[in-house]
């Protein structure tokens, strides 16, 4: 573990009164309380946040991202994250989850200012949060608003790279798991291509896999890799045209795509 930044200083900036019990206002900075950290596979890490306890709900609409701010004594660091949890209202339950790769010094660039923040924290230190943040948002059943304007799919296809597939996981999530959280099943069917650098690299594996092995007839993920080993069987290399048109099904006249490119 890295020693904290100088200049920390937890809850400094004018926080937002919490008075909501709906959700963080997103044009304010909210106070939130790290509770616990969990080693995922490599550098990731799963993150545990406790909302201010008058703040019942987080209220991300699903695709949506929070800001992390962090004050030090001359500078303020914001950065964007996707929730992994809640997806669901039913599991709204006053806390938050995030999966954060830590980004490590090597001999070529240095270390990744907030997720080694985040790697330093301690039980019961706050960080302060704005959102909801971002103009796209599933509503369920293949529905999306985007822009306040409401579209309709019946197929998503996603090309996403590295830490870009968060808004997707919620996605799929969201689509996938419909049926068990009493949302009534979603037909809406996923493709998705994940483009990382190795297999390590690759944020929320386990869970992604799962979901496309447990749905076959609507989900499919590919995964994309520059630097392979001899063990790799899936596509090697970058994401040229080719690999969209042999997994993704372009004849179909509407497709979108959400793209957060760090290789
Ligand atoms: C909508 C959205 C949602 C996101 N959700 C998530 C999420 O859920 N999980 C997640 O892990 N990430 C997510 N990200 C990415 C996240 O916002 C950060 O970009 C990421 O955590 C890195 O931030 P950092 O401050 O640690 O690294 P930064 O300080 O921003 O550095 C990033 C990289 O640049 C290199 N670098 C920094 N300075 C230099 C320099 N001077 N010269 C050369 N190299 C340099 C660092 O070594 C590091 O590799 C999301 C991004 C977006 C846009």
């Amino acid at each position: 573990m890295l020693p904290l930044p100088t200049g920390w200083s937890p809850g400094r900036a004018n926080s937002s009164k919490r008075s909501s019990e709906t959700g963080f206002n997103r044009h304010r900075w909210n106070v939130v309380r790290f509770k616990k950290k969990e080693q995922l596979p490599e550098d990731t890490r799963r993150y545990t946040f406790s909302l201010p306890p008058d703040t019942k709900k987080l209220g991300l609409g699903t695709c949506q991202h929070l800001q992390l701010g962090f004050h030090f004594s001359d500078r303020l660091v914001v950065r964007p994250y996707t929730p992994r949890r809640p997806v669901f209202g039913r599991e709204e339950d006053g806390k938050f989850e995030l999966i954060v790769k830590t980004y490590a010094p090597d001999q070529y660039q240095p270390d990744g200012t907030m997720s080694n923040i985040l790697d330093c924290l301690r039980p019961r230190e706050e960080i302060e949060v704005k959102g909801p943040i971002g103009e796209i948002k599933y509503i369920g059943q293949g529905k999306f608003m985007i822009d306040e304007k409401e579209y309709h799919f019946l197929d998503v296809s996603l090309v996403l790279s590295g830490s870009g597939i968060t808004p997707g996981y919620q996605l799929i999530s969201r689509i996938l798991r419909a049926k068990d959280q009493g949302k009534g099943e979603d037909k809406t069917n996923i493709n998705v291509i994940d483009a990382n650098k190795t297999e390590g690299d690759i944020l929320l594996k386990d869970e992604l896999d799962r979901f496309a092995k447990d749905n076959p007839d609507q989900s499919n993920i590919t995964h994309v890799l520059s630097h392979t080993d001899d063990k790799w069987s899936g596509e090697k290399g970058h994401v040229s045209k080719e690999i969209p048109q042999k997994h993704l099904d372009l004849r179909k006249e509407m497709w979108r795509c959400f793209a957060v490119l760090r290789l």
